[in-house]
């Protein structure tokens, strides 16, 4: 059946966009990875503009402190207990029943990122650690896909489009006589993931609605010149605001591909997806409890730090060896026992994603 194009009228109007763009989007995918604020701003966004097919990814059920700044869900979600993903599709099949949602409730690793991303003409961050940005970025750039870099964390938040430089010459993304707009990755700008507990996380610092919102609809804004082809649009910077600052910055990244030896989109060296690179769980026998370790050297945890980011959400105990604290998350008791080296035990849970979001919400990188 013929799709009915009027509802598009306002953005059909848009240089570059007209019909044509229109039923490019329509028969065009996105992979959202993770539906937490940035997903579920972004999701939103897309799926009013007629993006066809949205593949939407997520391990988590939604909770009443998700409502202050995700917008596809309300309060008797949380009552349901429904997974992100799920409640994402019915709110959007209320929204634009034109679009297909595949949910999808599942912990996002190398063992399955590139399934859920075959077919797919984009892919946007709304995840929540380095490890699984590295992962998405080696996906996007092994597979020619564009990847849409997003967070926000505080009062601050930073995007960026990537166009990924591929094996053969970059034609992928060719704007006419002005050649490729093909630019460099997230592993480029970011070689390394700073080490567990450094950076702060939503759920210890807290984070502005109206930040992780910009940001969300700046990826959304760039996915929409991908999909309808306007390449020579897609913005060359990276962009930074901090709304408590009144900052606005927009970070010049043009020479980090001339200028760098990549091990992603340079070298071609997939380690993450690999699964050479990143984190392992292993659930612990008879114990309701999952270890989480890495794979690579980690540097030392400063651990004055982390207990007291941690002392905010239950009891910590500190000796030199380990961080012990009690956690409640969802109404749900966990105990993180945190080693120097960035090891981890997480009791309370038996199931690997629910300790890897654990990790990487209370201890985060
Ligand atoms: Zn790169």
């Amino acid at each position: 059946m013929p799709h009915d194009l009027s509802r598009y009228h306002r953005q059909m109007l848009l240089p570059g966009f007209g019909e044509a763009g229109q039923r490019k989007l329509l028969a065009s995918t996105a992979l959202i990875l993770g539906c937490g604020a940035l997903g579920t701003v972004a999701a939103n966004m897309l799926a009013r503009a007629g993006v066809g097919h949205l593949v939407i990814v997520d391990r988590d059920f939604i909770e009443l402190t998700n409502l202050q700044r995700q917008v596809l869900f309300d309060e008797q979600d949380v009552a349901d207990a429904i997974p992100k993903a799920e409640a994402a599709k019915r709110k959007i099949a209320q929204i634009n029943s034109q679009v297909r949602v595949t949910a999808v409730v599942d912990d996002i690793n190398y063992t399955n990122i590139e399934r859920y991303a075959a077919g797919a003409d984009v892919l946007l961050d709304g995840l929540d650690n380095f490890e699984t940005r590295y992962l998405a970025n080696e996906c996007a750039v092994k597979h020619g896909i564009p990847y849409l870099y997003g967070g926000a964390v505080g009062t601050v938040g930073m995007a960026y489009a990537i166009l990924p430089h591929t094996r053969n010459g970059d034609a992928l993304w060719e704007v006419d006589a002005s050649g490729s707009k093909a630019t460099p990755c997230f592993r480029c700008l970011f070689e390394q993931a700073p080490p567990p507990g450094q950076s702060p996380t939503c759920d210890t610092v807290g984070v502005l609605g109206p930040a992780v919102s910009i940001i969300a609809n700046f990826q959304a804004a760039e996915a929409l010149k991908i999909l309808t082809g306007n390449f020579e649009r897609v913005c060359p910077t990276m962009l930074n605001i901090d709304l408590w600052a009144n900052t606005v910055t927009q970070l010049k990244v043009g020479r980090a591909w001339e200028d760098g030896n990549c091990p992603c989109c340079k070298q071609r060296n997939f380690e993450f997806l690999e699964g050479k690179s990143g984190s392992s769980t292993t659930s612990l026998c008879g114990q309701d409890a999952v270890q989480l370790s890495h794979r690579q050297q980690m540097g030392t945890l400063n651990f004055t730090e982390i207990a007291a980011r941690l002392r905010q959400h239950g009891p910590v105990r500190v000796n030199e060896f380990m961080i012990r604290a009690g956690i409640r998350d969802n109404d749900k008791a966990y105990e993180l026992t945190l080693f120097a080296n960035g090891r981890a035990i997480i009791k309370g849970t038996g199931d690997a994603a629910v300790a890897r979001g654990i990790y990487a919400k209370y201890v985060g990188g």
